[in-house]
């Protein structure tokens, strides 16, 4: 019976198993967009820092370029380098305020048949030699400029020397009047990307752990910077900056508590889902078992339990005896004092006959007014006197009701187990004694079989 009613329920572990399921299915959903949304940050974070490396870059040749065009659009410039070849001129110029003021570790001049004007150098590029700074680049620089379109011509590039990286800007004199470059000659100035270089672009422009290799390696994160001529001649790199790192942690633990909230939530829906179950089918358990009015076994249920008893009593060959009880004159009561009255005095009955029952015993309402008790180990003499208490008890405890005093009587029939077939049987030999109570007098205890009247008040 309990079997057949929780069928009728989905279980709570296919609740569960079905929960659990649409979970797992959301916790990949939403591992696999966080997964993807944060590799998405981490790429546009890559891509702003190189986009923020290329524009430092840019700026620091244009930069160059315009110091370069201060001195390349300058007719005394041009006179008094390559015309003149004026060294306290040049020495107090591109000496004093290119290389100390503005920050060039060189300046070199050139001129017709690709000669060297001058080369001034400060500390740092003490090394250099005009025909390194040529043959390095200077040379590709001055052809970039020949083909520029711009007006000043004024070009830039890395170049490799010994073993540091300059960044050159370089263009032709221009004549301040015609605005055309002067054919032959030639402008360069060189700055040292040296650690300190770095560290300012680093700054300025924000770029965290910025290095410059001059030896090129195959790394992630960096941009490679070539020489006019095309060469890899070093390479920028950086620490890269992955902001799923920082959130990560923080998505973690939201996830981590959002999920303990959903299990907490759920476990306790189901629990209290469990708890109703429980209730519900305690409920139609007791409802298919019991009597509506008396609240004892019905009918069905105290068949099926006296059918098993019976067959394990009979094969464990014990002592097993049913007492069948009917109010006597049952009708009268309700004829008299009404149909609410006779259900009073149904309900005082089976308290009144509860109380001499042991919990091993079987106590169901089988009838309207009719009832019947199984007594498992109990031999005739025990069966008669329970039946006897009964009856007594009744007699001396009459129902009052409404003002009125009910008095009550009841009949019994006791059989115990012989070699009856089964169980319906030995009820329907307990019935016959009962109806021969009756027809000698009512109020009395008769045993099946035997004739004679057992105990009467
Ligand atoms: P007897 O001594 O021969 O047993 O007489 P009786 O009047 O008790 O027997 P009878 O079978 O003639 O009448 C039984 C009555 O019990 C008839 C029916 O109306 C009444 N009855 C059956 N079930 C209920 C019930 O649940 N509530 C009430 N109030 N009366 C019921
Ligand atoms: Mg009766
Ligand atoms: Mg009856």
């Amino acid at each position: 019976m309990t079997k057949l009613i929780i069928q009728e329920f989905i279980s709570a572990r296919s609740v569960i198993v079905i929960i659990s399921w649409i979970f797992l299915a959301m916790a990949i959903a939403v591992v696999g967009s966080l997964y993807y949304f944060l590799s998405s940050l981490d790429r546009l974070a890559e891509t702003e820092i190189r986009q923020r490396m290329n524009l430092a870059l840019k700026i620091e040749r244009l930069h160059r370029q315009e110091l370069l065009e201060e001195y390349s659009y300058w007719d005394e410039a041009y006179e008094k380098i390559v015309v003149e070849h004026d060294a306290q001129w040049i020495e107090k110029n591109s000496g004093d305020y290119l290389l100390e003021k503005n920050g060039f570790d060189f300046s070199v001049a050139v001129e017709e048949g690709n000669q060297a004007s001058y080369l001034t150098k400060n500390e740092d590029a003490q090394r250099l030699s005009f025909d390194e700074i040529m043959a390095q680049g200077l040379a590709e620089l001055m052809s970039m400029s020949g083909k520029s379109d711009s007006d000043t011509k004024a070009v830039s590039g890395y170049l490799l020397l010994g073993e540091s990286l300059y960044l050159v800007a370089g263009g032709p004199f221009i004549d301040e009047e015609t605005g055309a470059p002067r054919a032959g000659s030639y402008l360069a100035l060189g700055t040292r990307m040296d650690n300190e270089y770095v560290n300012m672009l680093a700054t300025n422009y924000q770029l965290f752990e910025l290095k410059l290799d001059w030896i090129v390696k195959n790394q992630p994160h960096s941009m490679t910077l070539r020489s006019p001529m095309g060469n890899q001649i070093g390479r920028f790199s950086w620490k890269p900056y992955s902001p799923s790192r920082d959130i990560i942690p923080a998505v973690i633990l939201v996830m981590a508590v959002f999920s303990l909230v959903i299990i907490l939530v759920t476990r306790h829906i189901l629990q209290k889902e469990q708890a109703n179950r429980t209730k519900y089918e305690d409920k139609l358990y007791f409802e298919a078992t019991r009597d509506a009015l008396t609240k004892i076994n019905n009918r069905r249920y105290f068949m099926e339990m006296g059918n098993k008893e019976f067959h394990l009593y009979k094969l464990l060959d014990r002592l097993f005896t049913v007492v069948v009880l009917d109010i006597d004159h049952f009708k009268e009561i309700n004829d008299n004092y009404g149909h609410r009255v006779g259900d009073k005095a149904l309900m005082h009955f089976t308290q009144l006959s509860r109380q001499g029952l042991r919990e091993s015993d079987i106590f169901g309402r089988i009838g309207g007014e009719e009832f019947a008790i199984v007594l498992p180990d109990t031999n005739v003499k025990s069966a008669v006197e329970v039946a006897n208490q009964i009856r007594t008890l009744l007699v001396e405890n009459p129902l009052h009701i409404d003002g009125n005093t009910i008095h009550m009587t009841v009949s019994a029939g006791i059989v115990t187990l012989n070699k009856q077939a089964n169980f319906e049987v030995l009820l329907d030999q307990a019935d016959k004694a009962l109806y021969q109570a009756k027809g000698c007098g009512r109020n009395r205890v008769m045993l099946y079989n035997i004739s004679t009247t057992i105990d009467t008040l």
